[in-house]
């Protein structure tokens, strides 16, 4: 059986007390590899090795850097059919979608982060003929980053990346459940000729791993990506010890759509911005608000899309909807979905397990599921649900739609369909989410800064932003 292993001070290596859990293929329910459960004993050593690591690290110039930053991206975009292989069939996720969306962004965000390095330059201000005050961006020095399991390789990247480029060393936890990727990074790592220390990988679970890195006084900063019940507990054990936290936490994301939008492109982004992925992306709109006049229109277009995605083994190229990522989610969803008919839901579409024949049969696979006739106050509109289910809701004014889609303890993306340019820049304004997308949904420029309100995070990742967090700010002051 597949044996994964860390990755600590450039070595392959397995975890000091020997001990291994079992990662499951969703689609088909079945063990098919073993992953390191590493325990504090496997970060103590990571840290040690990032500490020896930094001084030359951080002081090789930004062009260094990122030359082996981009050499890493060469070399992802060189395995992206081996790696897109590898997460459909840890994640579930059809590997199109890993093939067109994970690989190519895990190498965009090594291309991108290797060369914004050069470009990222500290400020200056001059008090003429008073004084000149500048800012240095030190390194913050050895940083923690954690990420989740729906976007494997693209989340552990998106914040290994910019630590890298910042002139950090890292120590970095991928998510226990889907840990294949970020194994095979390691390999390609050791490719590149990544100094060894500089990167290293500890895998095993949050409480054990996890906790140690957030834990660990030598860890000068916290990048998380996971549940916001997660988020707090890490805030709560960080905050003490004066870490420096970056978190990406959960959503229940609103699609306004407005009776002027056009209608066939709201229905198309909207069916996948509702099920791409499962529905397990945390950007997913899970409550789709439509004005009234077109709700009965919208509602039939939107039920034929749903109708047409049908639900298949994830390796298969024509998949577009593949398994959920584990039993224990599978049946978190489907409680919800028990919950939308005990709130006094009607079912329009789905709602039920799906049964597939031969390899398939024992996997976590669902229908895409719809729901209209829920108030927007109810629990299964309230809380996140991360898969395949969403609601319809119609609503008669803008003001009802701000308030409906503001009312939501999450404040982390939204999108509008309109074609009044005042209308989408008014409401935009007006929308509690640290992201907004106008006639479209998912459209990413890595320079932009991304991250949620409320209880959707702290802080934000992308561009100047996420270097900005992975650097400890120094202003001097020369009288003049
Ligand atoms: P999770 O919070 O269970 O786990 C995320 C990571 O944290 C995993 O690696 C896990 O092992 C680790 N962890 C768990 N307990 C820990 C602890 N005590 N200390 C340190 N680390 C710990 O989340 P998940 O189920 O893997 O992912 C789904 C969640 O992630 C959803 O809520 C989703 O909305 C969110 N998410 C948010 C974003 C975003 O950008 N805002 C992106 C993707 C996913």
């Amino acid at each position: 059986m597949l044996q994964l292993a860390n990755y600590i001070n450039g070595r392959l290596v397995p975890p000091t007390a020997g001990r291994y859990l079992p990662t499951t293929e969703p689609a088909t329910g079945l063990v098919y590899s073993q992953v390191p459960a590493s325990s504090a004993v496997d970060v103590e050593q990571a840290v040690v090795a990032a500490e020896a690591a930094l001084p030359t690290w951080r002081r090789m110039p930004a062009e260094e850097r990122g030359r082996l930053l981009v050499r890493i991206a060469e070399l992802l975009d060189r395995d992206l059919e081996r790696l897109a292989q590898a997460e459909s069939l840890d994640n579930g996720k059809p590997v199109s979608l890993a093939r067109s969306v994970d690989i190519p962004r895990a190498a965009s965000n090594f291309a991108f982060f290797g060369t914004a390095a050069q470009h990222f330059a500290s400020e200056t201000h001059f008090q003429e003929g008073v004084a000149l005050n500048y800012t240095v961006r030190h390194p913050l020095g050895v940083v923690g980053c954690i990420s989740p399991w729906n976007l494997p390789l693209y989340l552990f990247t998106w914040k290994i990346a910019p630590a890298l480029a910042a002139g950090c060393c890292v120590v970095a936890k991928p998510s226990e459940i889907t840990p294949y990727t970020a194994f095979l990074l390691s390999e390609l790592c050791i490719e590149a000729g990544l100094p060894a220390g500089v990167l290293n990988i500890v895998h095993g679970t949050g409480p054990e791993v996890g906790q140690a890195l957030v834990e660990h006084p030598g860890i000068k900063g916290i990048s998380f990506t996971g549940g916001t019940a997660t988020g707090a507990h890490i805030a709560r054990t960080a905050a003490p010890l004066f870490k420096k936290l970056s978190l990406e936490l959960g959503g229940k994301n609103p699609n306004i759509i407005f009776a002027d939008c056009d209608l066939a492109e709201a229905v198309q982004t909207s069916l996948r911005s509702s099920f791409s992925n499962q529905g397990q992306i945390c950007l997913c709109g899970a409550r789709i608000f439509i004005e009234r006049a077109i709700y009965e229109q919208f509602k039939a277009q939107f039920l034929e899309g749903v109708a047409s995605l049908t639900v298949g083994d994830p390796l298969d190229a024509s998949t577009r909807q593949g398994a959920l990522v584990s039993e224990a989610h599978l049946q978190k969803v489907l409680g919800y979905i028990a919950l939308a008919h005990e709130e006094g839901g009607t079912l329009l579409a789905g709602g039920q397990q799906v049964r597939l024949q031969g390899r398939c049969a024992t996997g976590y696979f669902l229908q895409p599921t719809v729901f209209e006739g829920l108030a927007p106050t109810c629990r299964v509109n309230q809380e996140e649900i991360f898969g395949p289910v969403v609601t319809l809701t119609p609503f008669d004014t803008e003001d009802d739609a701000l308030h409906w889609a503001n009312s939501s303890e999450y404040g982390l993306a939204a999108t509008i369909w309109t074609k009044d340019l005042n209308k989408a820049h008014r409401v935009a304004h007006a929308l509690q989410a640290g992201i907004v997308w106008v006639n479209t949904w998912l459209h990413r420029d890595l320079r932009t800064p991304f991250g949620g309100m409320k209880n959707s995070g702290v802080g934000r990742e992308g561009g100047v932003e996420a270097l900005r967090f992975f650097t400890e700010p120094q202003s001097i002051t020369v009288k003049l």
